[in-house]
C-alpha cells in the first residue's frame, strides 16, 4: 500500500521553494510536524553521538542544516494559522505547540550535544572561524545555557514541565482571545446608532452582520487595540460608550473566553522559570540578549519620555474638554470620547478628515507607487507581480523582487484584508528563510487587517493604514536583503528591540515629498494630492501625540510590571494588578488607557513579546535617529539607501546591535530625534 508523500517532505520545486498551497491540505500539517520532529531528532542524535572530536562543521553547521522538513511545515503553518485559521488548524496548534516546545527542549537540554557546543565555545579563539561563524557559535552557546543546558537534572525536568504548561496556556490564551474578540463585536438593529459613519462603512457593517447570518442588523467587528477606529466618527455617545466597553471588556466576561485566569497563571509560571536560572524575574531572564540588556535600562529609557508626554497629555485634555463644551455639551471627557473630539480638533486645526484623505490612498497604488517606489529609489530594487505562485487565500498577492542589477532577490506575499479567521494587527514573517548554507533565498509575507471594500469598489485606506504597509514592508526588506550563511543570524532573526527598527524606519518614507507625490493620487481623477492636504497630513501626523505615545508607554509599563513578579509572588488578581501598574506610570491613564489591556495583550502573552513591548519605543528612538542621519545627509538618495542597506538591513545578527547602530549613526542613540518627530519638543525630524 502506497502513501502519498507529505507536501513538506522535500523542498518545494516551485521558484524560491515557495510552499505548495495548491497541494497542502489542512490534514497535512499534523503528520508533517510529527515526521519533521522525528527527522530532526534523528539528525541531532547523529550530531550528539558523533565519535569524532567536535568541529564547527560537524556540530554547529550540522545543527544549522538539521530540521529542514520541520522548518518547512512550521513556517507554512505559522502563516496560515495566524492569517487564515479554522477549527482543524486550531486543533493542530493546540496539539503541536506543547510538542514543539518539548522538541526544542530535547535539543537544548541534550547533555552530549551541549558538551560538544561548550567544547567548541571554550576554544573559539583558536578555531579560525570567520566573524559570522564566531557569532553563530557564541549565540548557540548562549542559547543552550539560556534554555537550561547547565541546570541540574531535577531542574531540567522542572523546566520541561514549565515550558510545556506555558506553551499550552499561551495557545489557550490566543484561542480564547480570538473567540472573545469575535463575540464582542458591536451589533445593533438600529441604523441610527451608527450615525456618523459614511454610507460605505454602514454598508460594510451590514455585510459583516450578514456574514454572520444576522439579518436586519449592523455589526462592527473589534480591532485588537483598546481604541476602535469607528470611535472617531460615531456621533451617538451611547454607541461610543458601548463599543468602547465591548472592546475594554472583551476577554473579561466570566465565560469560556475570559483570559484572566490564564494570564495570571502564565505570569506566575514565567516568574518560576526565571527563578530556575537564578534571575530575579522574567524580564531580567528575557532581556539578556536584547539591545537594552536589562529592565533597569528599559525603565530609565521610558522614564525619560514621561515628562514631555504628560505635559502634552494635559494640553490635549484641556483642548478636548474645551471642544466638548464648545459643542454645547457638559459631560467630562471619557476615553470613548477622545478620538471623536480629537477628530473634530484635527478637522478644525488641519482641515483634515479621513474621508477627504482616503480617495488619495488606494491600496494597490499605495503598494506599487508608494511602498515599492520608495524601496526602488533607496535600494534600486524592482518588483513584478506573479500570478503563478499558489497562495493561502484568494486575496493574497505575490511579487517577485529583483535587485539593482536585475538578479532575483526573493518573493513577497501580501495579505492585507481583515477576516474573522485572522489574528488582529499586522505582521511580517518568512515562508522560506534566507541562507547560503541551505541555498535558500528569502520568501517573505506581510499580513494586515485593512477593511476589505465591497465587491467592485477600490480599497481606500487611511494614512495610518498606509503607514502600516510601509512598516510591514520595512520588515520585508530586512528579510529580503539578508545575505547570511547561517539561518541563526539571517535577516530578521534579531532581538525584538532591534527588529522594529527597519520597519519603523521605513514608515518615514510614506511622507517623503517625492514618494508621496508618486503614490497619493485621487482614485477617480488621478489628480495629485493638493499641497494643502499634504501639509495637513504632515501636521496631523504630529497631532495627538500625548495620547499616542501615552497609550504605548502604558502598555509597555504594564508588560514590564507583569514580568517583574518574583517567583514567590502569589497569583495576581488581574484587574487590581493592572490598575496598580497603570497608576505607577505617572501618566494620565484614566483618559488614556493602555493600547492593550492585560486581558487582550496578545503581544506579551502569546506572541513572544513578553517584556518586549517597550521595544516599539526603543526602536522608535533608533529609527528616528537613523532618519535624522538621512535628513542631515541629503534624504532619499541611492547612496544613503545603499549605506543603510550595507550597514543595517543586510546584516542580520552578524554583529552586536550597539556597534552596528553606532557605526551607522556615528554615536549612541538618543531620544531627541524621537521627541522632535512626535512634536513633543520643538524642532523637525
Ligand atoms: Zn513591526
Amino acid at each position: 500500500m502506497a502513501f502519498a508523500a507529505s507536501p513538506f517532505a522535500t523542498a518545494s520545486t516551485l521558484p524560491y521553494q515557495a510552499p505548495r498551497f495548491d497541494l497542502i491540505h489542512d490534514g497535512d500539517y499534523q503528520p508533517a510536524f510529527e515526521q519533521g520532529m522525528a527527522e530532526q531528532r534523528a539528525e541531532v542524535e547523529t550530531i550528539a553521538a558523533d565519535g569524532s572530536p567536535p568541529t564547527f562543521e560537524n556540530t554547529i553547521a550540522a545543527l544549522e542544516r538539521s530540521g529542514r522538513m520541520l522548518d518547512r511545515v512550521n513556517n507554512t503553518f505559522g502563516c496560515v494559522y495566524a492569517a487564515n485559521t479554522n477549527p482543524v488548524l486550531d486543533k493542530v496548534q493546540e496539539t503541536e505547540a506543547p510538542k514543539l516546545s518539548a522538541h526544542q527542549d530535547a535539543i537544548f537540554l541534550n547533555t552530549r550535544l551541549f558538551a560538544r557546543v561548550k567544547a567548541l565555545y571554550d576554544q573559539r579563539t583558536t578555531l579560525n572561524l570567520n566573524s559570522e561563524q564566531l557569532q553563530v557559535l557564541t549565540l548557540y552557546y548562549q542559547a543552550f545555557v539560556h534554555a537550561g543546558a547547565q541546570l541540574s537534572d531535577v531542574d531540567k525536568q522542572r523546566l520541561r514541565d514549565l515550558n510545556g504548561k506555558l506553551a499550552t496556556l499561551e495557545t489557550s490564551f490566543q484561542q480564547k482571545l480570538l473567540a472573545g474578540t469575535k463575540a464582542a463585536a458591536f451589533v445593533t438593529n438600529s441604523r441610527d446608532a451608527l450615525a456618523g459613519l459614511d454610507g460605505a462603512q454602514i454598508a460594510n457593517a451590514e455585510k459583516s452582520a450578514l456574514d454572520r447570518k444576522l439579518t436586519g442588523k449592523w455589526l462592527l467587528a473589534l480591532q485588537n487595540t483598546t481604541q476602535q477606529p469607528d470611535l472617531a466618527s460615531l456621533t451617538d455617545r451611547d454607541t461610543r460608550h458601548r463599543l468602547f466597553d465591548l472592546s475594554w471588556n472583551r476577554s473579561e466576561q466570566g465565560d469560556a473566553n475570559d483570559t484572566r485566569d490564564t494570564i495570571a497563571t502564565i505570569a506566575q509560571l514565567r516568574a518560576q522559570k526565571a527563578a530556575l536560572f537564578g534571575y530575579p524575574d522574567y524580564a531580567s531572564y528575557v532581556l539578556y540578549d536584547q539591545m537594552a540588556k536589562t529592565p533597569a535600562t528599559v525603565h530609565q529609557f521610558i522614564a525619560q519620555l514621561v515628562p514631555a508626554t504628560l505635559a502634552e497629555q494635559k494640553r490635549e485634555i484641556g483642548d478636548l474638554q474645551a471642544t466638548i463644551k464648545k459643542s454645547g455639551q457638559n459631560f467630562t471627557l471619557a476615553p470613548w470620547d477622545w478620538n471623536f473630539y480629537a477628530e473634530k480638533i484635527r478637522h478644525e486645526r488641519f482641515n483634515l478628515d479621513e474621508n477627504a484623505v482616503r480617495p488619495y490612498f488606494e491600496l494597490n497604488r499605495v503598494l506599487r507607487d508608494g511602498v515599492f517606489y520608495a524601496a526602488n529609489q533607496l535600494y534600486g530594487v524592482t518588483f513584478r507581480e506573479r500570478h503563478d505562485i499558489p497562495v493561502w487565500q484568494p486575496d493574497v498577492m505575490v511579487f517577485e523582487v529583483f535587485d539593482k542589477d536585475g538578479s532575483s532577490l526573493g518573493l513577497a506575499y501580501f495579505d492585507y484584508f481583515k477576516r474573522d479567521d485572522k489574528s488582529g494587527g499586522a505582521w511580517m514573517s518568512n515562508l522560506v528563510g534566507q541562507s547560503t548554507l541551505l541555498g535558500t533565498k528569502p520568501v517573505i509575507y506581510n499580513v494586515a487587517n485593512l477593511p476589505k471594500p465591497a465587491k467592485g469598489q477600490p480599497a481606500l485606506i487611511t494614512f495610518e493604514d498606509v503607514t502600516t504597509m510601509f512598516h510591514e514592508f520595512g520588515h520585508g526588506l530586512h528579510g529580503l536583503f539578508a545575505k547570511q550563511t547561517y539561518p541563526m543570524v539571517s535577516g530578521t532573526s534579531v532581538a525584538r528591540d532591534f527588529v522594529e527598527f527597519p520597519s519603523q524606519f521605513n514608515e518615514h518614507w510614506a511622507l517623503d515629498p517625492k514618494v508621496l507625490a508618486h503614490y497619493a493620487r485621487n482614485v477617480t481623477t488621478g489628480a495629485p494630492m493638493p499641497p494643502a492636504l499634504i501639509d495637513s497630513i504632515k501636521r496631523a501626523a504630529r497631532f495627538n501625540q500625548g495620547y499616542r505615545l501615552g497609550e504605548i508607554i502604558a502598555a509597555a509599563e504594564l508588560d514590564m510590571d507583569w514580568h517583574a513578579l518574583a517567583a514567590s509572588a502569589a497569583k495576581q488578581d488581574v484587574d487590581r494588578f493592572e490598575s496598580d501598574a497603570l497608576a505607577k506610570t505617572g501618566l494620565d491613564t484614566g483618559n488614556i488607557p493602555p493600547r492593550y489591556r492585560s486581558s487582550y495583550f496578545l503581544h506579551i502573552w502569546a506572541n513572544g513579546y513578553a517584556s518586549g513591548y517597550y521595544a516599539y519605543l526603543w526602536t522608535e528612538m533608533l529609527d528616528d535617529a537613523a532618519f535624522s542621519w538621512f535628513r542631515a545627509h541629503g534624504g532619499l538618495t541611492r547612496e544613503n539607501g545603499q549605506r543603510f542597506r550595507d550597514m543595517i538591513l543586510s546584516q542580520g545578527h552578524t554583529q552586536d546591535y550597539e556597534s552596528m547602530f553606532e557605526a551607522f549613526y556615528g554615536k549612541a542613540p538618543d531620544i531627541t530625534p524621537m521627541l522632535k518627530t512626535r512634536a513633543l519638543i520643538p524642532g523637525e525630524n
